[in-house]
């Protein structure tokens, strides 16, 4: 009887305080990724050195309240925890990340979103790989090569050593990491030996850029308009002609009422994208258009500023409608 009270109560204080991490499933054999990465190497990889982070990570958190705490929470404020949770849950974490950026199907491409992101921060696709190979051989040890998004929102390359990542308070450079390269030795060395530049060089071959991207717009989501140009050049001029009107400044319609109209009229000649096209009123459109034309004339009859500004306001509202339209 008595032990068996004290079986329940060290499960129920068990329950209470321990946060199971687990290796998470891998999506494709081992042997999927030949011939960039062998079978052999990842077996061994994904289970035993992931296997032991994990297991690793669970012991040193023992006796500690997490359960409410994700992995990432832990990891971003992982000075507070001692060194075993940095090095075995920033193992977990990143070698969770390498599986899943890893994929068996050849030609992987970046979304237009993410494509658009990587040539504005480095120029081409091309320039991120040859950087990042080039950080990943500049990485003395063992470590990692971090594609992030940092707190401004925009594209990063970056590296850390050992465990360690881009989420976690003890590292330089902080951001989301939504690709990550395993530079240790143990990833690599059974196939190529010492020689990291080819392995980074082949790496680029089971690169998953679809989960890459899935990634990226989690953090930096598309918006509505982006494949609607015209639409954003409207914005552009309603939004510096309206929002100085609202502080009394009616310099910037007076001088871009003809610009405004120009721009409406162009949201129906230009082409619409099918998405939005479906969702989109025409009338609502032909409204705009006639808002605009209502301000154009105001503005050259030189009428008093207080129509002016209705005339403007109303055009801001039917703007406003269009785009709760394509909301929906
Ligand atoms: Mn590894």
């Amino acid at each position: 009887m008595k032990t068996l009270f004290f079986v329940l109560f060290f499960t129920l204080a068990f329950i209470n305080y321990a946060q199971n991490f687990q290796l998470p499933k891998l999506n494709y054999e081992f042997n999927a990724l030949e011939p960039y990465i062998d079978e052999a190497t990842m077996k061994i990889h994904y289970e035993k050195h992931h296997q032991t982070y994990i297991n690793n990570l669970n012991k040193a958190l023992q006796g500690q309240d997490v359960t409410n705490l994700s992995l990432e929470d832990i990891l971003k404020n992982v000075s507070k925890y001692s060194d075993a949770v940095r090095n075995n849950g920033g193992g977990h974490y990143n070698h969770t990340l390498f599986w899943e950026i890893l994929t068996p199907q050849k030609n992987t491409q970046p979304t237009a979103h993410l494509k658009n992101a990587i040539e504005k921060q480095f120029g081409s696709l091309d320039s991120l790989k040859n950087l990042m190979t080039q950080k990943g051989l500049s990485q003395f040890g063992s470590g990692w090569v971090w594609l992030i998004v940092n707190s401004e929102k925009k594209l990063e390359v970056t590296s850390t050593p050992n465990q360690d990542n881009p989420l976690m308070d003890v590292v330089k450079t902080n951001g989301i990491p939504i690709l990550g390269i395993d530079v240790w030795e143990h990833a690599y060395y059974l196939k190529y030996q010492n020689k990291r530049n080819d392995y980074l060089q082949n790496i680029w071959n089971v690169i998953n850029w679809e989960e890459v991207s899935k990634k990226y717009e989690k953090i930096v989501p598309k918006g509505i308009f982006d494949d609607w140009s015209a639409i954003k050049e409207f914005h552009k001029v309603m939004s510096s002609t309206f929002h100085p009107s609202e502080e009394g400044d009616l310099e910037p319609i007076k001088k871009r009422s003809q610009e405004l109209l120009d721009k409406a009229k162009s949201l129906k000649t230009s082409p619409i994208p099918n998405e939005l096209k479906s969702k989109v009123n025409m009338a609502t459109l032909d409204k705009l258009i006639k808002d605009c034309e209502n301000v154009h004339k105001l503005v050259k009859s030189k009428a008093k500023d207080s129509e002016i500004i209705k005339a403007l306001n109303q055009a801001h509202d039917t703007f406003h409608e269009i785009v709760g339209q394509c909301k929906h």
